[in-house]
């Protein structure tokens, strides 16, 4: 199941071996972008509210049956933004293929699965911070996960690139590169599971 899920041009999963047609059908960005908003004002009660609510939609888009008829993904460009001449030369092969073509990384392929230091995780397409290190925990899939994203650092999307297996997409919000995907089977306190591909990452050290 785990590696059906990450079914990908670049991972030759066993399981992944029967999705030969893979049609791209989503929703507007929009429609399932999060307002997260977790940092200020009421502080737990926000906080609490954006969980249910990113649960929910990971809940409902897994319960989505595939719907016919729809439009290619929006375009990725974001508040940072760049041709795709300009991505390929300023992006390592590998995180190219992630952020830009929305590809996914083999398990294990990433040190930073084993990335223990406290730190941030910061989008390897523009610098953002996405994920604190205290969020991070092992889910045994060979990809990096956390259990929660930094306030408003990434969006989510319907992904039915899959046949019959929709997923939620995450992106960096602020240069809409494809991180990986969020799942309701993750630890207390939210339930979720970003399950990131390292190669869409880089990670800072906190200074001591
Ligand atoms: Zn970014």
């Amino acid at each position: 199941m785990l590696a059906a899920s990450h079914c990908s041009r670049l991972d030759a999963q066993p399981a992944c071996r029967n999705v030969a047609a893979r049609r791209h059908r989503t929703a507007p960005l929009a429609a399932a972008q999060t307002s997260a908003t977790g940092g200020g004002g009421s502080g737990g009660e926000q906080r609490a509210s954006r969980r249910a609510a990113l649960a929910a939609l990971v809940a409902g888009v897994a319960a989505i049956p595939q719907r016919a008829g729809a439009d290619e993904k929006a375009p990725r460009e974001g508040e940072v933004r760049h041709s795709d001449a300009e991505w390929r030369q300023l992006l390592p092969p590998d995180a190219y293929a992630v952020l830009r073509q929305a590809r996914t990384e083999k398990r294990y392929s990433s040190p930073l699965v084993d990335e223990k230091r406290s730190g941030t995780f910061v989008c390897g397409g523009c610098g953002a911070p996405l994920f604190a290190s205290e969020s991070k925990y092992e889910s045994g899939t060979g990809w990096p996960s956390f259990y929660d994203a930094l306030p408003s650092a990434v969006a989510l999307e319907p992904d039915y690139s899959i046949p019959f297996m929709p997923r939620v997409e995450v992106r960096c919000t602020r240069c809409l590169g494809h991180l990986g995907h969020v799942f309701d089977d993750g630890p207390p306190p939210t339930g979720l599971r970003y399950c990131m591909n390292g190669a869409a990452l880089l990670f800072e050290p906190k200074e001591t």
